[in-house]
């Protein structure tokens, strides 16, 4: 009875007090810009003890235009900014928000499905195109056995770009496009994996797949982000995450999704749905135990007809603070206050601003590659048999776009003859 009169003269209070508001809010001006409820990515001081989460997907592995697969950045009032999984799709959203390439060194492999680490291959080539001119640090689980760990995969990928990156080398600034691996044990439990400038990663394991995935927490200023990858409910997220301030989770498509829209058979669709992955009841019961500040759901494919489905799920075991992601959320986080609101980007971006002086292609470049390969030193480039197709009919229209730059700069550019 006294809580049924609590709540009623709350709501008696926040009617006065919004009908007062109401009654001396000024008149919208007509002419004078007024503040939205938007994020527009750079436009935005991030204070001193703040901490702004951007989802750069929050999908599944089988992609679509409207999602890319998991991906989170979080980015620091110190001005440090890390990536949390970097699956199919979600390089694309990266390069919406217009960040220098430089910032965005730091990525942290949760595991090796493709959802996690797709788009890993177009932060290294794309990343150095568009300005990173450092190595790109990649943070990642070991495995059972070396084939199944980070090491090995960034390893194979690199070979993987071996054309691509002989083309490349001798002719652009090569700094960026060098690859940094910290491989770590996935059974160690809250381990420190980094810790730099204020901040710590810890990591401990999860359960999906195989042996091998890990969840991450990152401290900073007094303020905990958890990120889960992916993983079925297991007994160190609940240890770990407690009480963090947000708590990133997934949370699987509801079976009866998994049959109708995905197509699996009603046993592939109750085994993935609730034993490889979290279902939405089990991600809510983790929730319930955990008890962040705010709870962050994804890895289902959010539409209007299957929102909620997860959240009725989900609400059967929590009644806690809840974000459904979908890509492009953003939550600002300090000690006091959780704002959450979506990002509106541009599509047409192209390279966001340089963070450090760019560089001509070093000139031992093509040996230290050629040796480091064992590609030979003259395989990087043309042969003669390829020259001698070359047209040479527009030799004198690009002479001329080299004399216009060396007009224009007021200084010479060499046009390059028979190369
Ligand atoms: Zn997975
Ligand atoms: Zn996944």
């Amino acid at each position: 009875m006294n809580h049924g009169k609590t709540i009623l003269q709350t709501f008696v209070t926040l009617l006065l007090l919004g009908n007062l508001l109401h009654a001396t809010e000024s008149k919208p001006s007509p002419t004078e810009p007024r503040e939205r409820d938007y994020y527009a990515p750079n436009s935005e001081k991030l204070a001193p003890d703040e901490m702004r989460i951007i989802a750069c997907g929050t999908g599944m592995p089988t992609t679509r235009s409207a999602q890319a697969a998991a991906c989170f950045l979080v980015e620091l009032g110190n001005g440090d900014k890390f990536i949390f999984d970097i699956g199919s799709g979600s390089a694309e959203r990266i390069s919406a928000l217009q960040i220098p390439y430089d910032y965005l060194d730091k990525i942290f492999i949760g595991h090796l499905h493709s959802d996690h680490f797709g788009s890993l291959g177009e932060m290294f080539i794309g990343g150095a195109l568009m300005g990173r001119q450092k190595p790109l640090r990649i943070w990642g689980p070991n495995g059972r056995t070396p084939e199944l760990g980070t090491a090995y995969a960034v390893k194979k990928m690199e070979e993987m770009y071996t054309w691509d990156l002989a083309g490349r080398v001798g002719l652009v600034d090569f700094r960026g496009y060098s690859l940094d691996v910290t491989e770590f044990d996935y059974k160690a439990e809250n381990a420190v994996i980094y810790q730099e400038n204020g901040v710590t990663v810890r990591s401990f394991p999860a359960i999906h797949s195989l042996d091998g995935p890990v969840s991450f927490a990152l401290e900073w200023n007094g303020l905990k982000f958890i990120f889960g990858s992916d993983t079925y409910p297991n007994k160190w997220f609940i240890k770990y995450a407690k009480d963090a301030d947000l708590v990133v989770h997934e949370c699987f498509v509801a079976v009866p999704d998994l049959i109708t829209k995905m197509r699996f058979t009603p046993e592939q669709a109750l085994v993935v749905g609730t034993q490889i992955h979290t279902s939405p009841e089990a991600f809510g019961k983790v929730m319930q135990t955990v008890k962040p500040r705010m709870a962050v759901a994804y890895h289902f494919f959010k539409d209007f007809d299957t929102t909620a489905q997860v959240n009725d799920r989900i609400r059967k075991t929590y009644d806690g603070p809840l974000s459904l992601a979908e890509d492009f959320m953003v939550w600002n986080i300090t000690k006091d206050k959780m704002r959450v609101r979506m990002a509106v980007v541009e599509e047409h971006t192209w390279a966001p601003p340089l963070a450090s002086e760019p560089k001509l292609a070093g000139k031992d470049d093509k040996k230290n590659y050629a040796k480091k390969t064992g590609v030979p030193l003259d395989s990087l480039g043309y042969s003669k048999y390829i020259i001698d197709g070359k047209w040479t009919e527009v030799n004198k229209v690009l002479r001329e776009t080299y004399e216009e730059a060396s007009d224009a700069l007021g200084r010479e550019f060499k046009y390059p003859e028979n190369k």
